[in-house]
Formats: C-alpha cells, structure tokens, sequence
C-alpha cells in the first residue's frame, strides 16, 4: 500500500509539471492533466504535494498562474496575507503570511464565492 502511494505521488508530480509545462500552450490540456492527478490522489488517497496545492484552483481544477488567470493581491494589514482569486471560477482563497520561515504559508480560510 505505501508503495502504491509513492507511485501514486509520483505520477501526481509528473502530470502537474506536465500540466505546468504545457499551460501557455494549451491550457484545456494543463487542465487535464490536473484532473488526472487530482483523480489519481483521491483514488488512492494521496496528498497533493504541498508545493503544488497552492499552484491549482481546488473548485475547477486550473492551473492559477498570476497575471494570466489568477489574481494575487497582497494585504499588509493586521495579520498580512495573500488572496488569490481565481478568475476561472471566482474562487478566493487567503494565504497568511508568516514572516521568518520559508515555506509558512498555511491556508488561513477559504472563501466560496
Ligand atoms: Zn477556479
């Protein structure tokens, strides 16, 4: 079973990078390729990796590449955080900034539209 799920993590790796290779090109392709990985995850219960979670819109399974179909605004106020809005499907979601260490962005909500 563990091995399943290393295959597993690999093939989800592959197809997103795959998708994130061909996103200019062909962006119904990019989209393919991330309901594979996502259908390959629920399947076997694999996590997606956490570097690319934030890469892809969990409601129509886009790839969310900034300036092109995603919004990243930035607000410093209190506690600072991200919101990414996807222009796809409107979905929002807020990342909060934790200064200091590198990889301390947690989802902190995520808003339905
Ligand atoms: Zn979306």
């Amino acid at each position: 079973m563990k091995e399943l799920r290393e295959i597993a993590e690999r093939n989800i790796r592959e197809l997103l990078d795959l998708a994130l290779k061909i996103f200019h090109k062909d962006r119904e392709l990019a989209r393919r390729y991330v309901d594979m990985a996502f259908r390959i995850a629920m399947k076997t219960r694999t996590r997606i990796p956490k570097e690319y979670k934030r890469l892809v819109c969990r409601k129509c399974r886009n790839l969310l590449i900034p300036g092109v179909n995603c919004r990243v605004r930035l607000q410093p106020r209190r506690e600072p955080h991200v919101v990414v809005t996807c222009l796809n499907c409107g979905r929002i979601v807020r990342y909060l900034i934790k200064r200091r260490r590198k990889s301390s962005m947690e989802p902190l909500t995520e808003t339905k539209s």
